[in-house]
Formats: structure tokens, C-alpha cells, sequence
């Protein structure tokens, strides 16, 4: 017998007394979670949200804090933007497609302000300055950064703005993000259970109305009369469903708080869920993008094979997916310097040469490898022009001697995680999850809502199929965690 703890729902006719009953029982207490217990509260429903750990905050607490956000949000006014709901879902269909969820995106952008304004009104902070360049986190705390959008090819599919908002903090912005929404929580009637974990859910005939629990080495039951929301993260620490799902993933660094096991994931799989996009994954490569953008990013054998200037999260994926992380960025001496210290997160280059001949001996390119590839890059550069990949003039300078080379697989972190290292040249989280409706309703393999149970967050497959942008998990946690908090307090 399996040494796992069975994922099969329990009858609920096998339950004569629980131990708790309610009308909303969230299951996880991360952004997602949040939000769904503050909307379900606000719904008029009676909440429980259960939370695995001693206390909420989850992969969101430790994140970026940077939630993408447009349409014409008050920052992006203050910062003289304008914007409109269709270039944001035009901007979202193209990057995080293909195949993006059309109805997610446009509702979701067509929203966003208000989405924007909730927040705002929940106390998240936002501070109306602009971080004009490529960056993981602003070492500042500017509240508004491009996501790639003015970057090829999206600026000709979209009218370009800055749509990354992110919430005001000294480095990181999660922990303000959760701790203020947290705050919102102790105000209402939600009662949080920690240290307790879901293991099963209980269904009564095709409906989901509870689940089984763990706290400590008691089990414990909950009832809810109108629906259970499942928003426990996604499945990036769970090296035997990434195996299944995502191998591409496997052994690389995990961007997460250590406890992305896809428990929701299969629990729901288990009443019938549907899942989508199970392979897709965000990688956080590792490199500075000030430096890149600047220079170049190549391949193994010194190609180039994308425009610098995107969202570094899809360098990331064309890195991995297609180059294995076998990857270098290539700079000059000026664009080095011209990288903000506190941006530089302490990486400094690996080789440094007078010539590329000899750079390229240093790194084991084959000869004339990038002598070609910063020769050709140079010769457009002249004239403001990237024919090749089409990055934006504004980054475009013939690189000059000294060179360098940063291996990216040598890994960094950010000033966050102290004196950690980072590993394997990137660090990842899955995108994929449960099957779900615009109100969080999760699917079955028939295309219909499964009665009682509801999800959102790094659980489900959200906004996206395969493509990334940061802000879209805070941002789809958020807003359609919400909406699954006032689907299910609104459920019979
Ligand atoms: C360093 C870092 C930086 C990031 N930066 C950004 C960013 O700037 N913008 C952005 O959009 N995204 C960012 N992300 C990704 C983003 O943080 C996550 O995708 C997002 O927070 C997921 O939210 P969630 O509510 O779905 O899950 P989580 O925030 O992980 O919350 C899930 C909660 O469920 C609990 N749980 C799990 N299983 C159970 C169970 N069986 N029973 C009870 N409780 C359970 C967990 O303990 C956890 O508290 C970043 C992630 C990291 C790690």
C-alpha cells in the first residue's frame, strides 16, 4: 500500500458529526485565499479559511509584490499614462499565450481598475513613481514598472504602458501586500484555523460540501454549506507531480515558500477537476536584467535568440525550454557601470577579456563565435537598428572593450534571501492548475462546475497557457480569488 496520504473524497455519509461547519471554507492562506475569505465575508457568508503553516502569507508573502494592473489605474494616470482595458488584454493574450484564457484575460483587464481601487481600499499601497527599466524588483520603491510591454513584439500588437504596480515596500513587496490584506481579515468575522492542513475533500454525491483535516495529530472536519475555495499554491515543490507535468522543471531552483506540494491540485483532481496547462512553469532566470538589456543575452555557442528588452521571465523560458539554461549575458564595461549598485543583486562578471576572441577561449566558445554574433550586433547598433531580434534603439550601443561574460548558471538571488547563493541558473513555479470558470468554478472533465467546490491562485491555470509576466499571480490570485469568494458565498 502507498505510504501517501490518499487523495479519494471521503463520503460524506461516513461522517455522522463535524467539527466545525460553516457556509465558505477557503483552504489556503495566501493572496488568493485572502481575498476569497475577505469577499465571502463581505458576501454575507460565515468564512473559514484554513491555513496549513502557523500563519497566513504563503508563496505571496515572500514575492515581488508586483500585481499587473492597467486599463488606466490611478498610478498610471499620476505618472501621465494613459492605457486602455483592450491594450492590456491585447498586451496579456500575446504574452502569456498562446492560447491565453480569452475570458480571464478580458474580464480581468476590463476590471482591472476596480481591481486596482479594491485594493486600494483594503489598504495596499502603491506609490505613484516610475521604475523605467528592466528589473526583477525596483531597488527603489517606485510603484509602477514596464513589464515588456514597449518591447518587440508586443509594442506593435498593443499600445504600450506600464502596467506593473507594485506595492509600496523597502525591497520586496509581498509581505506588505499580505500583511495588509491580513489586517482586512482580523477586521471581519473570518475565522482563520492555522496549523491545519486539508488532506481530503467530503462530498455528498457530486456535490463537495467539506473536507478532512489535519491539525497536529488530531483529524478534524469541516462542513460548508455553500462551498469549499481552493487556493493553495501551485505544484513546484512537488518533484513527483513536476516529473508528471513538467519535467522541464525538475531540478531546478523553486520560487516559492517551500510548500507548493499541489495538494489542492489533487484533491480536486480526485472529485473529477479538470486541469490545464500543467507543463507551463515562470522561470526566474538568473541575471540582472539592467545588465542584459544592456548586452546581450547568447546561447551556448554565442547566439543570440531573443530581444533583451522583454519581460526577463520570457528569456527565461526561451533559456530553458529551448537552451537548456546553457546561456550567457554579454556587457561591456559601460553597460556594467551604468547598472545601479543596489540593481546588481552582487553579481559581477565570471570573465572578463580585452578582446571577444579571448573571451570567447575563456568561456569555451567555438572561435569566432562571438566575434560574429557582438560584430554583427555592433555593425546595426550604429544605426540604432536590431534587425535580428528587434530590441528597442533606446538599448541599443555598439559594446566596446574590456568584455565580459556573466554564466548564468552560476546563479544569484536577491538581497532578500541573504547570503543564499540561488540555484540552477534559475528558479521556477508552476503556472498550471485546475480547470476553472471566470467565478472560480471548478470544472470537470464534462465542462461542468463540480457543485460546492471552488478555486483560484497558483492552484488553477488562471490567466495563462504558457507565457509569464510578473504581476499575473498576485493579479489573478487576487482577482479571481475574489470572485470565487463571492461565487461560492452566493452558492445554494
Ligand atoms: C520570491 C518570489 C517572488 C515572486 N514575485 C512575484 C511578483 O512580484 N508578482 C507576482 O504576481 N507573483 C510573484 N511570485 C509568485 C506569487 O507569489 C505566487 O504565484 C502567488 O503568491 C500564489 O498565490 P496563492 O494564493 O495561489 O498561493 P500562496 O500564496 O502560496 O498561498 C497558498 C497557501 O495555502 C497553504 N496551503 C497549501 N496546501 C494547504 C493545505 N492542504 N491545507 C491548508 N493550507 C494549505 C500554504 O501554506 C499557503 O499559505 C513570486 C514568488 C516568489 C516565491
Amino acid at each position: 500500500m502507498s505510504a501517501r496520504v490518499p487523495v479519494t473524497p471521503i463520503d460524506a455519509a461516513e461522517i455522522s458529526t463535524y467539527d466545525h461547519v460553516t457556509d465558505v471554507l477557503v483552504i489556503g492562506y495566501g493572496c488568493a485565499g485572502v481575498s476569497a475569505a475577505l469577499e465571502a465575508d463581505a458576501g454575507d457568508a460565515e468564512v473559514i479559511l484554513l491555513e496549513r503553516q502557523s500563519g497566513g502569507g504563503g508563496s505571496s508573502a515572500l514575492s515581488g509584490g508586483e500585481m499587473y494592473l492597467g486599463g488606466g489605474t490611478a498610478i498610471q494616470e499620476a505618472c501621465g499614462f494613459t492605457d486602455t482595458a483592450e491594450d492590456m488584454e491585447g498586451f496579456l493574450l500575446a504574452a502569456l499565450g498562446p492560447d491565453a484564457d480569452q475570458a480571464k484575460v478580458g474580464l480581468y483587464s476590463r476590471e482591472s481598475v476596480a481591481h486596482y481601487q479594491w485594493l486600494v481600499d483594503h489598504g495596499v499601497p502603491f506609490k505613484p513613481s516610475l521604475w523605467d527599466s528592466p528589473t526583477w524588483v525596483p531597488p527603489t520603491d517606485d510603484g509602477l514598472m514596464w513589464m515588456g510591454e514597449n518591447a518587440y513584439p508586443f509594442n506593435e500588437i498593443a499600445t504600450p504602458a506600464p502596467r506593473g504596480h507594485r506595492v509600496t515596500s523597502d525591497g520586496f513587496g509581498g509581505k506588505v501586500l499580505m500583511a495588509v490584506l491580513s489586517e482586512a481579515v482580523d477586521k471581519t468575522d473570518v475565522a482563520v484555523h492555522t496549523d491545519t492542513a486539508a488532506l481530503r475533500l467530503i462530498v455528498d454525491g457530486d456535490r463537495v460540501v467539506g473536507v478532512v483535516a489535519r491539525h497536529f495529530q488530531e483529524t478534524v472536519t469541516y462542513r460548508a454549506r455553500r462551498g469549499v475555495v481552493l487556493t493553495t499554491g501551485g505544484f513546484a515543490d512537488n518533484k513527483e507531480m513536476l516529473a508528471q507535468h513538467a519535467p522541464q522543471l525538475v531540478g531546478r531552483g523553486v520560487n516559492s515558500d517551500g510548500g507548493d506540494d499541489g495538494r489542492g491540485i489533487v484533491i480536486a483532481q480526485a472529485v473529477g477537476a479538470a486541469v490545464k496547462h500543467m507543463s507551463a512553469g515562470q522561470v526566474g532566470i538568473s541575471l540582472v536584467p539592467g545588465m542584459m538589456v544592456r548586452g546581450m543575452i547568447v546561447d551556448g555557442v554565442g547566439q543570440r535568440f531573443i530581444n533583451e528588452d522583454v519581460y526577463p521571465g520570457l528569456v527565461g523560458q526561451a533559456a530553458l525550454f529551448k537552451h537548456n539554461l546553457n546561456v550567457w549575458v554579454i556587457l561591456d564595461e559601460q553597460a556594467y557601470e551604468e547598472v545601479p549598485v543596489e540593481e546588481r543583486w552582487g553579481v559581477q562578471p565570471h570573465f572578463v577579456a580585452e578582446t571577444l576572441g579571448d573571451l570567447e577561449r575563456e568561456i569555451g566558445m567555438p572561435e569566432g563565435a562571438l566575434q560574429t554574433t557582438v560584430g554583427e550586433y555592433n555593425r546595426f547598433a550604429e544605426r540604432g537598428e536590431d534587425p535580428y531580434f528587434h530590441k528597442s534603439d533606446r538599448w541599443l550601443r555598439p559594446l566596446r572593450p574590456p568584455f565580459a561574460a556573466i554564466d548564468v548558471q552560476r546563479g544569484m538571488a536577491p538581497p532578500e534571501y541573504g547570503d543564499s547563493a540561488g540555484s540552477g541558473g534559475a528558479e521556477v513555479f508552476t503556472i498550471g492548475g485546475v480547470h476553472t470558470t471566470v467565478d472560480g468554478r471548478v470544472l470537470n472533465l464534462d465542462g461542468d462546475p463540480i457543485p460546492g467546490l471552488f478555486a483560484a491562485g497558483r492552484a488553477t491555470s488562471g490567466l495563462h497557457s504558457w507565457g509569464y509576466i510578473s504581476g499575473t499571480s498576485l493579479g489573478d490570485g487576487t482577482f479571481f480569488g475574489r470572485r470565487a469568494g463571492i461565487a461560492a458565498s452566493a452558492d445554494e
